[in-house]
């Protein structure tokens, strides 16, 4: 068993073992079928050229419906953006979607119909490092977290049980009382009132020790602060609990929004940012500004991609139901800011590091060019919540400091072979206002159910509007819905 890096799969390995016995109960909510040919062709407006919009317009487009996607940005793929400037030798890393799990059977399958090709996301070599607070822990491939080796403050039980058995005592029984996400009427009865709270309360609730509580959130948040909903955290690991593996796409994941968008091609109108939305009882209008004028697109059916905080900035006339205009205004995102460090050499592996690691920032670490050609390197920084905030609002001399100071306390040598160093803030760009849709305590439960529903002609997708959220398989599943929700006759 091996303990791999970021925060869902941190708390994996324990939980694998608490739900295997629901693995053989799963079913996969979207086998993916194409839509029937439609016998009445529909004109069809999409906004947001995502992954959500390009599904959709890709099997509206097939199933015989005239399609246009008006987009805000000059390039596909939204938050999947892979980063190849201003890095040398041809190097690339992501700034948006990095890891693509083995059960994501609908980013699969459209990463085969496309004819692209997976590899693996974390090498099988080399040890990767954590730094808890301030100890350089090294674990081997194949091994897991020697709890004897963690300077927090644990029980003698808690440290006896290992950390496989830490997260059973502590979310095992959550984990199988919450029930399966993947059916509609989800979540139901006592799965409910973990909406209510965070994980460090639940934890607490448990009896868990406080170093238990600071161990299990890494490298995610702080012990005391923990903004999301613990069900969200409970309906994450139940999917992860049933992966093996993660991949992601040679070349770099923007590939597939970009292998759509060539099917798409003049369908796609970029530089179209939407203000408006209006519709009656026969049309649907959106409103772009193109070169500094505005234009209108009419049609019988809009599908929104756009993320909640972009659209908050949207005109909508007559306006939404108070129910989803209170979704838009509130529905919380994760502020991750990420920062990649080009290095001189990969060091790190002449040490026997496979560049891979947590620190105490907390940070996760990629190593996304451990597969690539060359010597030089990119490590990159995944700061989440709070920390991603407060590293996001430096500016960029501040932050390279900062980060490359943190970077140094992990792989040590870092100062004398960076190069460079580039960063995306993603709760500053205007289209998207935040990395993925992450419910805080009470969303869940109120506001967000049915958050999917249309609003009389305007349908909604988008990873927030999925069972799935802020994962590149929730955007995939709801442009799905929301085409075959279009495709109905009417
Ligand atoms: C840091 C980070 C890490 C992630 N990690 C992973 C991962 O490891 N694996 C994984 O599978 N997923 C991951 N994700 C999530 C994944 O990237 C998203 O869930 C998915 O790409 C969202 O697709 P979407 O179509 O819903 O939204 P988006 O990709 O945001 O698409 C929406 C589109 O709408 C456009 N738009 C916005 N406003 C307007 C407007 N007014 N008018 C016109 N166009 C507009 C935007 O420009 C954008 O192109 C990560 C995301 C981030 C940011």
């Amino acid at each position: 068993m091996s303990i791999r890096i970021d925060r869902r799969e941190f708390l994996k390995v324990g939980l694998l073992a608490a739900s295997a016995h629901l693995a053989s109960q799963h079913r996969w909510s979207f086998v993916p079928k194409p839509l029937p040919p439609t016998a009445s062709s529909k004109r069809i407006l999409i906004i947001g050229a995502g992954l959500a919009g390009l599904v959709a317009a890709y099997e509206l487009t097939q199933a015989g419906h005239d399609v246009t996607i008006l987009e805000a940005q000059l390039r596909p793929g939204g938050r999947v953006l892979t980063l190849r400037e201003p890095f040398s030798d041809g190097l690339y890393a992501e700034a948006g979607a990095a890891r693509i799990p083995d059960n994501h059977d609908l980013t699969l399958h459209y990463v085969k119909h496309f004819g692209l090709t997976l590899v693996p996301f974390y090498p099988d070599k080399l040890a990767r490092v954590f730094v808890l607070r301030g100890k350089r822990i090294r674990i081997q491939p194949g091994t897991e977290l020697d709890l004897s080796q963690v300077p927090f403050e644990l029980t003698a039980e808690e440290r006896r049980l290992g950390m496989s058995g830490l997260l059973q005592k502590y979310l095992g029984g959550a984990l199988r009382a919450m029930g399966d996400p993947s059916v509609p009427d989800w979540p139901s009865g006592s799965a409910k009132a973990y909406d209510n709270i965070s994980m460090p309360e639940f934890l607490r609730q448990q009896g868990a020790s406080h170093g238990a509580i600071e161990l299990l959130e890494y490298p995610y948040a702080s012990a005391e602060d923990d903004p999301t909903s613990f069900l969200w955290t409970l309906r994450e690991n139940w999917y992860e609990a049933q992966e093996t593996t993660r991949y992601k796409i040679s070349g770099g994941n923007d590939l597939l929004p970009k292998a759509f968008a060539a099917k798409l091609k003049e369908k796609i109108h970029y530089g179209s940012p939407v203000v408006r939305i209006e519709q009656d009882s026969n049309k649907v209008r959106a409103i772009a500004v193109q070169s500094g004028t505005h234009h209108t697109f009419e049609a019988d059916r809009l599908i929104c991609t756009v993320p909640f905080p972009a659209l908050r900035r949207v005109e909508v006339q007559p306006p939404f139901s108070e129910r989803k205009r209170k979704a838009i205004a509130e529905l919380t995102y994760d502020p991750v800011t990420r920062v990649i460090l080009q290095c001189r050499s990969r060091f790190w592996e002449k040490d026997g590091y496979n560049g891979f690691g947590i620190s105490d920032l907390p940070q996760e670490i990629f190593h996304p060019t451990f597969d690539q050609p060359g010597t030089r390197g990119l490590l990159v920084s995944y700061l989440l919540t709070g920390v991603g905030k407060r590293v996001g609002a430096m500016d960029p001399d501040r932050r390279t400091e900062f980060v490359s100071r943190e970077m140094e306390k992990v792989h040590p040598g870092l100062l004398n072979h960076l190069e460079g160093c580039v960063s995306k803030v993603w709760p500053a760009d205007p289209w998207a206002g935040g990395a993925g849709a992450e419910h805080s305590p009470g969303q869940l439960t109120t506001f967000c159910v049915g958050i999917e529903r249309a609003e009389g002609r305007v349908h909604f997708a988008g990873e927030h509007t999925s069972g799935y959220p802020y994962w590149m398989q929730g955007a995939l599943q709801s442009g799905l819905r929301a085409a075959e929700e279009v495709n109905e006759p009417r």
